[in-house]
């Protein structure tokens, strides 16, 4: 059998457990950049019924308010 003294069974454990943390940081990490984001243009409209403030994309003409259902028309152009 294996004799080994209480601290280095300790730092056995130790170093087993810090590999694993340092194993799934590094690993979650190289997934994270793979991930792509793709963004659209948005803009802030704040509903004329309820004052709630909810971003949408900036093709729609109307949109529909996600708290009230009220259709808001886009100001500019
Ligand atoms: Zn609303």
């Amino acid at each position: 059998m294996i004799q080994t003294t209480s601290s280095a069974a300790f730092t056995i454990y130790l170093s087993i457990t810090l590999g694993m943390v340092m194993a799934l940081w590094i690993y979650t990490h190289y997934r994270s950049k793979k991930r792509k984001i793709l963004t659209n243009e948005k803009e802030l409209f704040i509903c004329e019924f309820c004052h709630f403030a909810y971003v949408d994309e900036q093709v729609n003409q109307l949109n529909l308010c996600p708290q009230c259902g009220l259709f808001n028309k886009r100001d500019k152009d």
